[in-house]
C-alpha cells in the first residue's frame, strides 16, 4: 500500500507523488529542470525579447500602477 504517498515539491510546494515519479522529489520534469538551472536559459530568451520591444513602457507601467 504505497499509492498515496506524496511529498511537497521543494520548488512549487505542490504535493508530488512519490511512487511512480521519476522526477522526485519534484512534482514534475519542469520543477526539476528549474532547480537544475535549465529554466534560466529559457527565461533569458523571453526576457531579452520583451526587453528589446519597449523597456521604457514596461517601467512606466510599474510606476503608474503604484
Ligand atoms: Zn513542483
Amino acid at each position: 500500500m504505497t499509492t498515496n504517498k506524496t511529498r511537497p515539491c521543494p520548488l512549487c510546494k505542490k504535493p508530488a507523488s512519490w511512487d511512480n515519479n521519476k522526477w522526485r522529489p519534484f512534482c514534475s520534469e519542469r520543477c526539476k529542470m528549474i532547480d537544475l538551472g535549465f529554466w534560466a536559459m529559457g527565461e533569458y530568451k523571453v526576457e531579452g525579447c520583451e526587453d528589446e520591444k519597449n523597456p521604457q513602457e514596461n517601467e512606466d507601467k510599474i510606476f503608474t500602477d503604484s
